[in-house]
Formats: C-alpha cells, structure tokens, sequence
C-alpha cells in the first residue's frame, strides 16, 4: 500500500485542480516507465499519474489513456498515427532553427528522433514562450494530424507538428516524437495500462482504508473486470467514461459488447491427434469444422444489412476491401434479421470449378479502393459463430446456442455464405475420416469447440483445439516469430542480411525472447526484399524488453514490428536461446531447429506472435509423442 501513499499522488500535482492536465505528467511518467522493466513497477508508475488525474481533472483521463497506448482512436476507425521521418525532421527544423544536414547527423548517431528532438530544443530560445502543452490538447493535436487530408495535407501536418514543438518543454519533444511516429516504444504494454486504470479508479473511489492482503484483492478483481470489459467492447470512448461514472461495480453491463466495436477473435490451441482431443474433452461435449485458409472476417450487420462492417482479425476495417460481400449480404439475411455480427472466414474461390483456393490467392486481391466489377478473386464467406443478433450480446451463450442464431438467421448460398463444415462425433475413426476430407477440401484441417462455452474474445482458449494433418505427421505447428536483429551476409549475400534472430513474445513479462536463427531456404530476391522491409525498422539497440543470449547478438536490432511464420523440424532445450526460460528448463530456453520462412504475416502484429507459453505446449507434446513413438517402436 506505502506504494499508493496519497502523499505521492499529491507531489505530482503541479495544475490547479479542474484545469487541464499538463503534458509533462505524462512525459516524466514515460521516462521512468523507460527506464525500468519490472512490471509492478511500470504499473505503479502509472497509477500514481491516472490517480493525480482523477483527483483533479478526471476528464483527462480519457485522452490520457490514448496517449499511453499510443493511438489517437479505437482500431477500428482506421484513424491513426504514423508520421514519416522527412515530415519530422523538416518539422524539427522549423521548430528548431537548425539545418537539416545537423539534424539529420545527429540522428544518424543517435537512430532515434525523439533524442534528437530533446537535444534540438535545449539549445533553443525563444521569445515568446508558448502555453505548456496540455494532454487535452496534444491529444486533439495529434487527432487533427492524423485526420488532415487533401493536397497541402504534408504542409499542414507539419505546421501543427511545428506549433507542438514550439511549446514542448524538457523531455516532452521526445515523446511528442516518438508517438507521431507511432513508436512510443518505453516497454508498456496496453494489458498494463488496464490494470493501472482498474486499480488507479479502484482507489480514487474506495481509498486505502483495507488492509494490505484484502486491498490486493480487491486490485485483482478490479482489473480482471476491466480486462474482460475492454475485451468485450474495445473503445476507451465507452470504457472510460462507464468507469468515471461507477467504477468497476457492474462494469460488464455498462460496457458490453456491440455491433460497430469489433473485438478481438477468439483463438484455437494446438492438438497433435484426435487421441489428445479426446483426452482433453473427455468431460464435454464437442463439435468439430473445417479450418479454412483464408482470412478472419468478423461481419457486422445493422439497419437489417443497410449498414455494413467487415473487421479482420486486428480489427482493421476491412469493408473497402469487400464490397461483392457488403452487396451481396443483405439478400442473405432472413427477414427477422435487424442486427446480428457473425464471425466467419473469407476464402478465395473458383467460381467455374465451384472450388475454395488457398490463402495465397486471396492475398493477392486488392485491400482498397475496390469496385465490385473489377474484383478478380472472388471469396465464399464461411460463417462459423454469431455473436450478437437483434440487440443481444451472445458472448455469453453456449456455442449450441450462438450456432443456432447463426444457422436461424443467414440463408445460405453455395460460393457466396455458406456455413463451416461441422460434424459432432466422438468415434476415432470418424473424426479422422472428417480430418482426411477436410484436408481434400483444401482447408487446413480442422477446429475442435466445446458446445458449452462462451464466446471468449481475444484469448487463445483451452476451448478450441486446432487439429492440423501437418501436426500428425509430426512436423508441427508453425511458429509466428518476430524478427528482432540480423548478420550481415556474406560471399554473395552481401549487401543483404544473410540470417535473422527470431524471437517469440512473453506477455505475461512483456519480453521479445529469442528461438531460434534463421538463414536458410531463401531465394536471393526474397533476401533482397526482405532486407529492404526490415532496414526501416533498426534500432541502434536492442530494446530493454528483449531477451537474448550474449552467445548470439545479430549486427543490427530491430524494433518487434513484423510477424513472419515459420515451420521448423522440431524443438529443443537451448543454453542459446531465451524463449519460454523457466517454463520448462530453470535456466534454459527453447529453440526451434531448421526454421524456414512460409510467409509474412502482415495481418498479426508483434504482440499476437507465438508465446512463450505456447512453446513451452509445444516442446511437452512433443516429448509425449517422442514417447509414444518409442513405446511403438519397442513393441514392434
Ligand atoms: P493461423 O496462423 O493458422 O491463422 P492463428 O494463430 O492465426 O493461426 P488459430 O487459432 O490457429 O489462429 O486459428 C484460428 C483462425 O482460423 C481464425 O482466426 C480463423 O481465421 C481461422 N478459421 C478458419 N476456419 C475456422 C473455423 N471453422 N472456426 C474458427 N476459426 C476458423
């Protein structure tokens, strides 16, 4: 509790209460989340700053939050930040006063604007100081950036970039900087910022009166109801405000889920046969479908299909991408249908030889700007859960339920909806006959969903098991790495990068860990391109979240910004290598052996990467189908 000790909260309250919150609160707070990479501490750090704003300002809590996760609105407005670098560095010297050749050098030394900025301004006098930056007001600058469009767009930007320099003061250029460049990057991640908003209302509303083992109870509960409710309905535009009117008490009617705020999909788990599926289920009820290879499409349909959305699985708004779906869908639903979001896949499709084709074609159909007659690759729509129909959420009901709605509510057309493929069953040999004809039918495999259980968004759950014929062979799951760092290449590769250092994601410490180096199975064009894709993402040093072994540091370091997924030959226990230390092995990690890149995967970001847990999974299973393998062999 000494932690949350008022005192604190009152020293870093420089504004009168009621007046604008300044922008340096936050700044200061992101200079000693940087600096540190103890969770408890990051949280703390950021507690005491929500605190002092809810004590004083609480109308500030809402574009604080914004500007802690580093966005300007929720995913799904597509509205967002990402200046490029020559619109910064003209802006900087503008603000400045400085030429651009200097500014420019010291980036090159530094390789991080935001340095540069701080160090730009301690030179600089001005005349007439500007008001101190608020966080109302660099947020709704930030917004009004973000939002500018039109022929003098860049001109404009910059002007507003400019006016923000100006007035920023201290360390708070850097972080200006860093967030239009969308790489706030101090190590916080968004599941942190949660927790402190849940604990900071917790005690602005209740105080520190508890004693300590009963206050951190009542934290934890705080902060699992804001997870699950921003989990529901992912928009601090509804989250905040619910939670400054009444806190968490009854969060999750106040702030639920609703067509319009996508949420997150829920995901399956890895199984290695239908013998593990048995075993897991042996106490539930289950169905099993066909795993398409397409894309996620979480359609949301109102007004009885006059509006509608099509969410991928980032929650980008996909629906400029489909508008033969948009079109076609209102013919689709039966008339008692006003509103209903189902969630389904977009697979490619041949109209002529009625077949599904793989992911790979469809991923060369355009992303925007597309017009109906000049579509090319035609997609089937697999419809396979319904998650809210006629103003009721359906997260909470059983699948048998929501699969009803689905089924009761969309008419089905072959090559234009159809539903998922399902079969319930509990015999062996009829599971894997179903396993074999999906795999014919050019899908992936199959999902295995209990019939009992809710709808869980966002989380990889214990619910679905994905049942792939790769795993039977014993080749594995693919892994979804992010690049962190690269060698050099040699002898013909120079110039290039001739191997990568992957590395898996550990939400619950928020570390990038290494698995595995990659440097075979790559033509000399991909090599080319993929360097000319990662070159824009050095960093002059690992960051502080990763975790690597003094044995293997690449050339260069690159921010956890792409996704590649690779197939390996198997894993092992690695001295080398940090993925998933201490989950299975005290003091070592896992490593993949033999990876080799199958694709990038520009719709997952750095945080859905394959995780530490997942790999610990992975390495268990394999040794108990080593073992099996063994006991057959031994019998034989
Ligand atoms: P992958 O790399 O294979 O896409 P993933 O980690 O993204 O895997 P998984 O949990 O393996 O996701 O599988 C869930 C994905 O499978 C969903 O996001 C969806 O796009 C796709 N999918 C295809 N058919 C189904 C289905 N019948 N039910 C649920 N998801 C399905």
């Amino acid at each position: 509790a000494s932690k949350y000790a008022a005192a604190d909260i009152a020293s870093l309250i420089t504004w009168k209460p009621g007046s604008p919150v300044p922008y340096s609160l936050l700044a200061n707070t992101f200079e000693a989340i940087a600096e540190t990479t103890k969770r408890l501490e990051i949280v703390a750090l950021l507690v005491s700053a929500f605190r002092a704003i809810l004590a004083t300002t609480p109308a500030d809590l809402l574009p604080a939050t914004y500007l802690c996760v580093n966005r300007v609105a929720p995913a799904h407005t597509g509205i967002e930040l990402g200046i490029g670098e020559a619109t910064l560095i003209r802006a900087l010297c503008e603000a400045t006063g400085k030429n651009e050749a200097s500014i420019k050098k010291a980036y090159e030394a530094s390789g991080d604007l935001g340095v540069v900025a701080v160090g730009a301004r301690s030179t600089q006098r001005t005349m007439f100081q500007p008001p101190p930056l608020t966080i109302a007001s660099v947020l709704k600058s930030f917004r009004d950036i973000a939002q500018t469009a039109g022929n003098r767009s860049v001109d404009n930007k910059r002007g507003m970039i400019v006016k923000m320099l100006a007035a920023a003061k201290g360390n708070e250029a850097g972080y200006i900087i860093r967030s239009l460049q969308a790489k706030l990057r101090i190590g916080l991640a968004e599941q942190s910022v949660l927790v402190a908003l849940a604990h900071a209302v917790h005690l602005h509303r209740e105080g520190v009166k508890e004693r300590e083992g009963r206050l951190a109870e009542r934290l934890e509960a705080a902060a699992q109801v804001v997870k699950q409710a921003y989990s529901e309905c992912p928009s601090y535009d509804v989250l905040i405000p619910a939670l400054l009117e009444q806190g968490t008490a009854d969060l999750l009617t106040r702030c639920h889920f609703m067509p319009g705020v996508p949420v997150k999909p829920m995901l399956a788990k890895a199984t290695n046969s239908v013998g593990e599926v048995l075993e897991k289920f042996t106490d539930s009820e289950f169905t099993v479908e066909y795993k398409y290879d397409g894309e996620r499409a979480q359609v949301h349909v109102v007004d009885a299909g006059k509006t509608v959305h099509i969410f991928s699985r980032n929650a980008e708004n996909n629906t400029p991408k489909y508008p033969d779906i948009v079109a076609r869908l209102r013919g689709l639903l039966k008339p008692h249908v006003q509103s209903i979001v189902f969630d389904s896949e977009a697979v490619a499709y041949d109209p002529d030889r009625k077949k599904i084709l793989p992911f790979q074609v469809l991923s060369t159909r355009a992303r925007k700007d597309v017009s109906v007659g000049e579509i090319k690759v035609q997609v089937v729509l697999f419809a396979f859960d319904c998650l809210y129909l006629n103003g009721e959420s359906l997260l909470h009901r059983p699948l048998t339920e929501r699969r009803q709605a689905l089924y009761g509510a969309l008419v089905e057309k072959p090559g234009e909806l159809e539903f998922a493929s399902a079969k319930t069953s509990r015999d062996v040999e009829e599971l894997e006959g179903f396993l074999n004809e999906s795999v014919e039918a050019g899908t992936e495999g199959l999902i295995v969903k209990t019939l009992a259980d809710s709808y869980e968004p966002s989380k990889r759950s214990s619910h679905w098991l994905k049942l792939k014929k790769d795993y039977m062979e014993g080749v594995g799951d693919t892994f979804d790495v992010v690049p962190l760092g690269a060698f050099f290449g040699k002898g013909k590769r120079t110039g290039v990068y001739g191997a990568y250092l992957l590395g898996v994601y550990d939400p619950d410490t928020e570390t990038y860990q290494t698995i595995s180096k990659l440097g075979t199975g790559f033509s000399e064009e991909q090599l080319a391109q993929l360097a000319d894709t990662m070159r824009p993402h050095i960093i002059p040093q690992p960051r502080k979240y990763y975790r690597w072994s003094e044995g293997l540091v690449p050339d260069v370091w690159f921010d956890a910004a792409a996704v590649w997924e690779v197939k390996a030959a198997d894993l092992s226990i690695s001295p080398k290598h940090q993925a998933a230390m201490g989950l299975v092995d005290p003091s070592k990690g896992i490593s993949i052996r033999f990876p080799r890149l199958i694709r990038v995967r520009d719709d997952k970001s750095p945080e859905d990467a394959t995780t530490a847990a997942q790999v610990a999974d992975m390495f268990r299973s394999q040794a108990i189908i080593k073992q099996q393998q063994a006991a057959k062999q031994k019998e034989q």
